[in-house]
Order: C-alpha cells, then structure tokens, then sequence
C-alpha cells in the first residue's frame, strides 16, 4: 500500500508497548510500509523500566511473608536474607529476553528499526539523530512519560522509580515521597524487601482519586506492615548529611523514622549506599519541621509527557500545560497527519490504554473504520500489599453523580486468619438506586489485581446487582461476597 510520495506510510516515534502495537500492527496487518524509532531500549517504561520489573519486585518482595505463614501451617522453614544482586541479575536477564521479544515482533513484521531519536522537521518529515531525515505520509508520537522531581533545592539528591532497578545495593532506610500508585507501590516493595521505610504524603490520605475506603484500607495495611507513613507532610529541604552543619541532627528516638545520629555520623565516613542520585545518606527536613536521615530518597512525585525538544510546537502541534499533547477522540493532533497516543497524551497513563489507542489509530487511519478509543470503565490494580483492584466510581464520586446504595463488606480472609494474621479484605459494590446498574466496584485484597480484572467484565457490561447475584458464589473464596451481599451498607 506504499505511497511512493513518502518514504513511509507510518514513522513511529517511540517504542513503547503503543508505539511497537501500532507499527507491527499497522505493517504486519495491513501491509503499510512502517519506520520505528527509539532511542533508548525497546518496550519502553511498562517492559524495561515501570510494570513488568515492579512486578517481579511486588514478587520477590511478597515472599518474606511466606515462611511466617508456612510455619503456622505446619511447615518448619526458616528465613533467610533476600540477595539483591541474585535477584537483579535474573531480572536483568528476564528484561533482556523482552526487549528481544519486541525487536523480533517489530522485524517478524517488517518493521524498519532505527536506534536513535528523532524529532519532527515538518507535518510530514522526520528527523534522526544520524543527521538524515524520512518521511512519511502519517507519524505517530507514542514517547511516553518520565517521572519528575520536585522544584526543591538538591531534588537531585534522590532517586526516581527509573532508577529503583540500577541500584547497587538496597538501602538500609528509604523515605518515599508522595502518594500515588507508584510511591505506594514501592512502599510495599521495599518494605517487603527488609528496607526501613517512611513516605511522606503531602495530602490527608494516599492514592487520592481511588475510593476513601479502599484507600483507607490499604494505608491502614501499610502501616501494619510497618511503613511509617505520614500524611499531611512533604520534604522542604534536602541536602547531603554530610554537607549538612547539623548533619548528625535529630532523628530523635523514633528509630524507624530514619538512623540514630550515631549511625548517621558513621554513614558520612563509610562508603555511600548505590543510589543513582545520591552520594550518601540524605538529611531532610520536613513540612513539620522534623528533621531525618535517610539512606537513600525516592521522588515518587509524577511522571510528565515525554514532548519537549522533539520540535512538536514547531510544526504546529499543541501542547498542554504539562507538555502533553493535545488529541482529538481518534488521537490525530491539530496537524492531520500527526497523531500520538499513550503518556505522552496524559489521558488514562496505563499501559494496555496506550495498546488501545495504538490499535484504534490503525484501524482509523489503515483499517478504513475511524475508530474512538473507549475511555470510560477501565479497570486499574495497585500492587500495593494488599493489592487494590478498582473499576467505575468511587462512592464518593457516585455520591455527586446520583443516589447510589453501597454494599461492602471488610473481613478477615481464611488463608491468613488461620496464620494468626490480623490481615483485612475489603468487597465493595456502588450501586445506582434508579437503575441498579453496578457503578463501581472495589476491591482490596491478594491478588484483587486479578479479580477486579474479572469483575471489570461485568461492570463495563452494565450488569445490575441483582444479575451479580443472580451469579452463584464459589465457596470457599474472598471473592463470593460480590455475589452474596444482601443488604446495603449504607445509602447515600
Ligand atoms: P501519581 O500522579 O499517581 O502520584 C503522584 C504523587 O506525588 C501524588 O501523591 C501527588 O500528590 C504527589 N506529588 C506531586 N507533586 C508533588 C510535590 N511537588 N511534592 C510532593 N508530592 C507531590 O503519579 P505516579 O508517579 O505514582 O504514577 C504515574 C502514573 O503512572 C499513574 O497515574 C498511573 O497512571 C501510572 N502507574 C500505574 C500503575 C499501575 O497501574 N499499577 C503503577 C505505576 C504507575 P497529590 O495527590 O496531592 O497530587
């Protein structure tokens, strides 16, 4: 289908889960002459620096609560220390085999590569790194995101979550700034993985957005689990403890909020912990006043479009206020023959979204049927520990939209209970009183990223309560209260 005009039918920048769907699609599907550009390594945050490494990490971190539970089932095992190097080499090993993966879907379906970055000339022109340019009769933009630090002096001081799978060794204590799924995320992982953590969120309850009991349940866990979180807090100051005068300075008697003063005089003088930021333990101050050392600091503060510098404005493309670029419903910018998809449009920031969008691009610009991406009902799981599961509104949100009933339930489940553990789950369904479609449900329990995934189907289908119940449980399981709450918790 070569338009001799151009060079390429599709040059794509970005090789991304979006940006790799859409070339192999476009090419291997409808026979359409494709160019991909990348300048870093192929799979992009979701394979090789976000979901698929955090989640062998969310792994190897669950495990050290494995030999508690099996001893009180009657197994004698007996823990041992977790090998960050062990594990970061296999991990290595397993990103390694993934970007493969995606470099031979990208050939097997006639893909042409270029390893380098590119920017755009013009609506119809690419520019390579190389100093050569293609051109091409559609381009996509699929660069992604990045996270972003806070506008505070030395921010570069701490780390970001890019950084998490380089580090040398894992510190002793981590402060992790913010409250969203990737502070929280990590959170649990670290703390999983036998680090002392603190998070300071600056709002009055993490994951702002998701559901305030679900929400609650989970900052209720993490406490529990022994993550010193504090909300309503945020870092004012940061600088190396060493270059502080008062760098032995207070971490006063609350051990867990970071190291003794004495440890913090004996950190300046050994070898600083590996951290892609810093040089050392890290003294902070807080919104509070308090003052901390910690070994290392993570900014989990957000994550921008990926869009400066790629000569976008130039050619006519809009920008937002945040560098996100601006799309209409069929992801095409403001220059017809432009069109971009995933993070670095800042619609719904998760990858099987960007996949979505990738493949209604196709199918509207190659497949001859104009395609909108579906935006509403998406169902998302943070993997904290608990795991949240979540899809539809939140109570409070439906709250605002109509009269709702809410049925949830909170119980201890049978496999940790019997553990002796004080572990909660949480079943929650928002109901509209008018219709009795299911507007919301959420989930916090293990593997609720699975089962909210399932229960996605039935809510995007519009499903009423009582087709919910009409559905007979599995027994015995966490999940058969979806199915089995009778009466509503509350109205509203
Ligand atoms: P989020 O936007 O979810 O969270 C950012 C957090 O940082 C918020 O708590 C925010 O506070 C806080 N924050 C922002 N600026 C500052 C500041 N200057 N000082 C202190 N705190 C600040 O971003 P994440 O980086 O956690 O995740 C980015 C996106 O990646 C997510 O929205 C999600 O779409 C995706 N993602 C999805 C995952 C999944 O599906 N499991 C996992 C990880 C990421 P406030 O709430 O007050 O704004």
């Amino acid at each position: 289908m070569a338009d001799d005009a151009f060079d390429f039918d599709l040059f794509v920048i970005g090789g991304g889960s979006g940006g790799v769907r859409a070339a192999r699609v476009a090419a291997g599907e409808y026979g359409a002459k494709v160019g991909l550009a990348e300048d870093d390594r192929y799979g992009g945050t979701c394979v090789i620096r976000g979901c698929v490494p955090k989640k062998l990490m969310v792994f190897a971190s669950g495990y050290s609560e494995v030999v508690a539970e099996a001893n009180a089932y009657g197994w004698d095992l007996r823990e041992g220390p977790f090998d960050w190097h062990g594990f970061k080499k296999k991990l290595n090993g397993e990103l390694d085999r993934l970007e493969g993966v995606y470099r031979k879907l990208l050939g097997g379906s006639g893909v042409e590569t270029f390893d380098q970055r590119a920017t755009l000339k013009d609506a119809h022109t690419v520019a390579l790194a190389d100093g050569t340019t293609k051109t091409a009769k559609h381009i996509l933009i699929a660069t992604g995101g990045h996270p972003v630090r806070p506008d505070i002096p030395n921010a570069d001081l701490g780390i970001v979550s890019d950084d998490i799978f380089n580090l040398e060794q894992l510190p002793k204590s981590l402060l992790i700034i913010g409250g969203g799924y990737i502070a929280c995320e990590f959170a649990c992982i670290m703390k999983g993985l036998g680090v002392e953590v603190t998070q300071y969120y600056r709002g009055a309850q993490v994951l702002r957005g998701f559901d305030d009991e679900a929400r609650g349940l989970v900052a209720e866990s993490m406490r529990e689990n022994g993550i010193d979180l504090h909300v309503g807090t945020n870092i004012v100051e940061m600088s190396l403890a060493a270059d502080h005068e008062d760098g032995a300075t207070p971490t006063g008697s609350d051990a867990s909020m970071g190291v003794s003063a004495q440890d913090a005089a004996a950190m300046r003088s050994k070898k600083p912990a590996a951290g892609a930021g810093q040089s050392g333990p890290i003294w902070v101050k807080s919104t509070n006043g308090g003052e901390k050392i910690f070994d290392m600091v993570l900014f989990a503060t957000g994550r921008d479009p990926s869009s400066r510098n790629m000569g976008l404005e130039d050619v006519g493309v809009s920008l937002g206020r945040r560098g996100q670029i601006e799309v209409n419903s069929y992801s095409q910018t403001g220059v017809p023959s432009i069109y971009a998809i995933g993070d670095v449009t800042d619609r719904v920031n998760l990858t099987p979204v960007a996949i979505r969008e990738g493949m209604a691009f196709v199918q509207t610009v190659f497949g001859g049927h104009p395609t909108e991406v579906d935006h509403e009902l998406i169902a998302s799981a943070v993997f904290t520990q608990p795991e949240m599961g979540t899809v539809g509104l939140s109570e409070e949100a439906a709250r605002e939209q109509e009269e709702i009933e809410v049925y949830a339930t909170s119980f201890r489940p049978m496999q940790t209970a019997f553990a002796d553990k004080s572990d909660r789950v949480l079943m929650k369904l928002v109901v509209s009183k008018a219709t009795r479609v299911v507007l919301g449900c959420h989930i916090v329990a293990p593997h609720a990223g699975e089962l909210i995934q399932l229960a996605g189907i039935a809510v995007k289908a519009k499903l009423t309560k009582e087709q919910f119940d009409a559905t007979c449980a599995v027994h015995p399981t966490m999940s058969e209260e979806l199915v089995t709450m009778r009466n509503p918790t509350r109205s509203a």
